[in-house]
């Protein structure tokens, strides 16, 4: 066993089943191991290096920043976090933004506004109305929002003001509002539980309730921003706004970072509200302006739709053929397959056994969420891997 794989099992806290593998480099859509083996990588980090492994426009970034300021607190302007908030908010339908170092974070301060919003505005109003099978993060607040009971458990109690109700379904949401609802949080395309999406319909059946009851509809556009699914952001295929949506992942380009930005009417914070030493700090906004900037000037959303697109022929012909795969969905460049079995696992060994990097969501369904930059002969080249690796899976 790789030294690296001891250590980890002596020092690391038990938190991950990882994949035998020390990754040590990257570049474009291509990662290595110590042992200077390349393997394509569809998951891209989770999602995350949405420009590839050290995008020079990143990597250029970061080392000019390093050399000129790494870090300063809020108590004070600077350059990278104003820039990147204006990126943002000309690009998005917020008013505002406030920064923070991940997707939790990010989602908590989504849902101090909304409590803050509800006592302003909605005499006390508290309560926020989640769905089954989202993922909104690991801090305490976000898990009592990602109703997924085998998170919580453990963690028991959970922090009162949230209520979950069934995915894709308006009735059930209109049902759960009482006069204690502040606010509605959602994903237009779940991620952790393997890429199902929220209905046209819905969606904007939801907006219309919100607006009916004075509610705040808050988009988790962590995993399908940056043009992910094929716009900017996944609220623009729907024809509807949210009043606060949060970012990360993909956010900087690799570097950790978390946005919440919101509507004017809906960005209640005021001084002493909210905080953070590290959040917005110049690095992290550096990478972000550079990672942002690439993704518009190159129009990234247009090529993952085109990509994507070519993606789910591809792997919906291979399952034309392969008995194994019982559904394949996805919009823009992230994208899932079910099996028939439970063998995703199997299925993620094997394929990196084959120099392919995939990711199971479920004991049944793999995702993909690649680097924005693949190409259509990369879809080729990982689709004839997954066919081999399914082809040659042992008899159960
Ligand atoms: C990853 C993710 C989060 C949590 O982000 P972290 O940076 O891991 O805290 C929240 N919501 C969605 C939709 C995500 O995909």
């Amino acid at each position: 066993m790789s030294h690296w794989l001891e250590l980890e099992q002596k020092y690391y806290m038990r938190t991950f089943n990882r994949l035998p593998v020390v990754l040590v480099r990257g570049e474009g859509t291509r990662v290595w191991d110590e042992n200077g083996r390349c393997y394509l990588d569809m998951v891209a980090g989770i999602a995350v290096n949405v420009l590839g492994h050290c995008h020079p426009a990143v990597v250029e970034a970061l080392t000019r920043q390093a050399r000129t300021l790494i870090h300063t607190s809020n108590l004070y302007y600077t350059i990278p976090q104003l820039e990147l908030a204006e990126l943002l908010i000309n690009h998005s339908c917020a008013d505002r933004v406030f920064f923070a170092n991940s997707g939790a974070e990010a989602n908590e301060g989504a849902i101090k506004l909304a409590r803050k919003y509800g006592r302003l505005h909605r005499h006390g109003a508290y309560e926020i109305i989640t769905v089954t099978g989202s993922f909104h993060g690991r801090t305490l607040a976000t898990l009592a929002a990602t109703a997924q009971p085998k998170y919580q458990e453990p963690f028991a109690p959970m922090p009162e003001g949230f209520r979950s109700v069934p995915f894709n379904d308006l009735e059930a949401l209109q049902a759960a509002t009482t006069e204690r609802t502040c606010a509605v949080l959602l994903e237009v395309v779940q991620g952790e539980s393997g890429v199902h999406l929220a209905d046209g319909d819905y969606l904007r059946g939801v907006r219309a309730w919100c607006d009916q009851h004075n509610l705040l509809l808050i988009l988790d556009e962590i995993q399908t921003g940056m043009g992910r699914t094929g716009r900017f952001l996944a609220y623009e295929h729907h024809g509807i706004e949210p009043d606060i949506f949060t970012m990360a992942k993909g956010l900087a380009g690799g570097v950790p970072i978390g946005a919440v930005l919101a509507k004017e009417r809906a960005a209640v914070f005021t001084p002493g509200d909210h905080g953070s030493t590290f959040g917005g700090n110049p690095l992290a906004c550096a990478a972000g302006v550079a990672t942002v900037r690439t993704i518009l000037e190159q129009d990234l959303a247009a090529h993952s739709a085109r990509v994507g697109r070519y993606l789910l022929e591809q792997l919906r012909a291979l399952q034309a053929r392969q008995p194994a795969i019982a559904q394949v969905r996805g919009l823009g460049l992230m994208v899932a397959f079910d099996l028939t079995t439970d063998r995703a696992a199997e299925v993620v060994r094997g394929a990196l056994q084959r120099g392919l990097i995939l990711n199971n969501t479920g004991p049944r369904t793999i995702r993909m969420v690649p680097p924005l930059i693949l190409t259509e002969a990369e879809v080729d080249e990982a689709v004839a891997i997954i066919a081999e690796t399914l082809a040659d899976l042992p008899a159960a």
